[in-house]
């Protein structure tokens, strides 16, 4: 298809109307990319929470808004100034973009870049959107949404794709896994032989638990009250399981008792739930004498 022939789209989505109103599937339009842009039909998308927060109005209530950051899907057409991507390829979008220029860029110590930050206004760069629903405006997740069978989104913020990889796991690299494997193997630098806590294991603390496996930790212990995520965290690389349900004391008491009263090196601290991030603390070597006061 030539560039000049580039049409609009009508295709269904997921959109959310209101601040805690369910979601709806719509029948919506997705213009053509525009010249620093490509357009994705999406083949796969995984639900995270940061997904049900914008459904609550998180981090700013823009509605009526598509949802979904994280997915997989095959490049439809491209703007003109793209030179690195075409029709066809496999990609999964990104929510912060590389440009390899910027103090952060060139950091070894963050990629929080600053050419092309975590967009939160639910708009392209350029501050429009290409998604509408019976003529109104539809705001994006970050930088694109995925919970839509055709999206828009900045070339730079998409990263193609090994086309061997299985494609629905790879919806989860978009956001959740990466960020948990990242904050064992980038942030944190888990060394050889550490030991190592994760509580909550969804995508998050599976890539926490694999990324601290892969850094060679002899010990994993996995939190979880959901009784099915042994076997997943098996999976990862876990190598002890507590789910705090089955006991009578505080998690840092239950971890502290699997390294023989010392707590362990890294504490991953990966469901949200305020609480939980005390206990993160307690759990590790810095808190000897235990309970935080
Ligand atoms: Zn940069
Ligand atoms: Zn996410």
């Amino acid at each position: 298809m030539s560039k000049r022939d580039l049409q609009i789209i009508t295709c269904k989505a997921a959109v959310c109307w209101g601040n805690g109103e369910p979601v709806k599937v719509e029948e919506i339009q997705v213009e053509p990319p525009k010249s620093s842009e490509v357009r994705v039909k999406i083949l796969y998308a995984s639900v995270c929470h940061t997904d049900l927060l914008y459904t609550k109005g998180f981090p700013i209530p823009l509605f009526p808004r598509v949802l979904g950051h994280e997915g997989v899907g095959v490049i439809e057409s491209v703007g003109e100034e793209v030179t690195d991507l075409k029709e066809g390829d496999l990609v999964i979008p990104t929510y912060i973009g590389e440009c390899y220029e910027c103090e952060n860029c060139m950091s070894e110590k963050t990629n929080l870049c600053l050419k092309y930050p975590v967009p939160l206004s639910g708009l392209m760069p350029d501050e429009t959107s290409r998604m509408s629903v019976r003529g109104q405006k539809l705001y994006h997740a970050f930088t694109c949404s995925t919970w839509s069978e055709y999206m828009v989104v900045d070339a730079n913020y998409v990263v193609k794709l090994d086309p061997t990889i299985s494609l629905p796991h790879a919806s989860f690299l978009s956001c959740g896994f990466s960020t948990g494997f990242g904050a064992a193997w980038k942030d944190a630098k888990v060394e050889s032989g550490s030991t190592v806590a994760v509580l909550g294991l969804g995508a998050v603390g599976l890539g926490a638990i694999q990324g601290a496996r892969v850094q060679g930790a002899a010990k994993i212990i996995g939190i979880d009250i959901n009784e099915k995520k042994k076997t997943k965290g098996t999976a990862f690389g876990m190598t002890d399981f507590i789910n705090p349900n089955d006991y009578d004391k505080s998690i840092f008491e239950l971890i502290k008792e699997l390294t023989g009263g010392l707590g362990v090196d890294y504490c991953f601290e990966c469901t949200g739930v305020p609480p939980l991030i005390n206990e993160a603390l307690q759990a590790t070597k810095m808190c000897l004498l235990g309970k935080i006061s």
